[in-house]
């Protein structure tokens, strides 16, 4: 019989409760109570888990960073495999790949990377773990340069589902591999690390462009047009953050040019022209810096309350985000339809201490445009941009109402913008399985079945081992 190994908490546990709960805190956790939650240091602890669970009748969930929007890291009456602590990363700078622990966060990652002048597209949250993001895709700010992070992956070690370690890359497992890079996190197997191809980088220049509401169409529509077709070197998004008054709200240009060398950093301003000329700006900010800080900037670490450095998962909040696809730019009644129903967003309580609710346009185009649909399990490569829909309160009291319309802001714009993004999981969408992975799914089914014939891997909206019958 196998025991559990690692570090193994239960509820007599100090540390229990720290030790159950995710980073959203919009989650009734209540009905979330594990049996074990085990802090896994080695690959060794990864196999005794996932034997001792098969062996006990245990469900079982692997977790990196926590941030599943919909909790599916954490399982009721389950055994949680936390691979946060196997976060070492190696760098063999010669051959321009990295070695990355499975359970390394983001910005810890952009940094330590970037000390050795090098980076992967990686989240631009703090605490979002590698494991989670590359295994549904991830972007970053450099994604239009180099990729999403899961098209960097040379390869993926992982603990199947009869606890046996395999290796999948493009010459072994090959299907599992394909089937790791986009078919979502918990599906296939639980990561203990990465091969990721690393890329150089140094100074970056970032912007911060605000113009007012009044000029929503016109900024809008210029961004979907030029984004989407702008150099590589250039990722941006436009974000859309409702006021406390219709008309209140405010609209930025977020942006970073990582260019190959300093010298072009100077080229910046040109090539923000078109957004310049949309509209009046209200505010423009471009600064140079030096890759980390961006990514720091961009993760919203607040130099004066560093507190999520000692305890990362501190920084809970109470949000509901969802998201869609546009493959082609919104016509004008699209735009119009966005804006009044952002006009339409709940008052928040507190408002001025919380974050506001949002709607952001990711610009699609560059490197992950260049992946074909069936080169990786990621379906989107055709997007003129991810919409990422964010609800935001304060007050749990806030949250039917808030739900309920970003739900509705979602559901309205479905004829502009379709299917939804695997890492943005949403309970509410229906046909998940097709507006995750399109037409990907039979090829993750057929995997699925092969990998973990018995569904040892499962949670709501995994990917089944087959699919089941339509009614007639
Ligand atoms: C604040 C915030 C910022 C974000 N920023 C970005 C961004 O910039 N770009 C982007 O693309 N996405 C972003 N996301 C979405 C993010 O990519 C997903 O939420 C992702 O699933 C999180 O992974 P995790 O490891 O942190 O979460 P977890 O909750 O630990 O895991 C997520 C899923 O992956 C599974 N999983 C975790 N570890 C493993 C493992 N070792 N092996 C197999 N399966 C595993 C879990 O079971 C679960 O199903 C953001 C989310 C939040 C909340």
């Amino acid at each position: 019989m196998s025991v559990l190994t690692g570090r193994v908490l239960d509820p007599t546990s100090p540390g229990w409760e720290g030790a159950r709960h995710n980073f959203r805190a919009a989650v009734d956790y209540s009905r979330l109570v594990p049996k074990n939650v085990v802090f896994c240091q080695h690959k060794h602890d990864v196999r005794n888990a996932v034997t001792w669970a098969r062996e006990n009748g245990v469900p079982l969930r692997a977790r990196s960073g926590r941030h599943s929007y919909e909790a599916f890291s954490l399982v009721q009456d389950g055994v949680i495999i936390d691979v946060s602590e196997m976060d070492e990363i190696t760098v063999d700078a010669k051959a321009g790949t990295a070695r990355i622990g499975a359970g390394v966060f983001c910005l810890d990652l952009h940094e330590q990377l970037y000390d050795v002048g090098l980076t992967i597209p990686a989240a631009s949250g703090a605490s979002v773990g590698i494991a989670g993001l590359t295994l549904g895709g991830g972007f970053g700010v450099v994604s239009r340069k180099y990729g999403l992070a899961c098209d960097n992956v040379l390869g993926v070690e992982l603990v199947d589902a009869c606890g046996e370690l395999v290796y999948a890359n493009a010459e072994q497992n090959a299907d599992l591999y394909w089937a790791c890079r986009g078919g979502g996190g918990g599906n296939f197997g639980i990561v203990t690390a990465f091969d990721f191809r690393v890329h150089p980088v140094g100074m970056v220049a970032v912007c911060n462009i605000t113009w007012q509401w009044s000029d929503f169409i016109a900024v809008a529509d210029t961004f979907q047009h030029w984004a989407p077709s702008a150099p590589d070197d250039l990722s941006t998004f436009l974000r859309f953050a409702v006021g406390d008054a219709p008309g209140a709200g405010t609209i930025t240009l977020f942006g970073q040019l990582t260019p190959d060398s300093p010298q072009e950093l100077a080229g910046f301003s040109a090539l923000l022209a078109p957004m310049l000329g949309a509209a009046p700006p209200t505010g423009i900010s471009v600064q140079m810096m030096p890759y980390s800080y961006a990514a720091a900037m961009f993760a919203g670490v607040d130099p004066k309350n560093p507190q999520w450095m000692i305890h990362p998962h501190n920084d809970t909040q109470y949000f509901k985000s969802t998201s869609a696809v546009a493959y082609e730019p919104f016509p004008k009644a699209a735009l119009e339809l966005l804006k009044a129903q952002l006009e339409l967003a709940p008052v928040q309580t507190g408002w001025d201490t919380n974050e506001p609710s949002m709607v952001q346009l990711l610009a699609g185009g560059g490197a992950p445009g260049r992946v074909p649909v069936d080169g990786t399990a990621v379906p989107h490569r055709d997007a003129v941009c991810v919409v990422q829909y964010d609800a935001y309160w304060t007050d749990p009291a806030d949250q039917p109402v808030a739900e309920k319309w970003i739900e509705g802001v979602r559901t309205s714009m479905l004829p502009y913008a379709r299917n939804a993004y695997v890492n943005y999981v949403d309970l509410q969408i229906e046909n998940y399985l097709e507006a995750y992975y399109v037409s990907n799914l039979p090829r993750l089914i057929e995997v699925k079945g092969r990998v973990d014939p018995d569904n040892v891997f499962n949670f709501p909206q995994s990917v089944p081992t087959m699919l089941p019958d339509k009614p007639a």
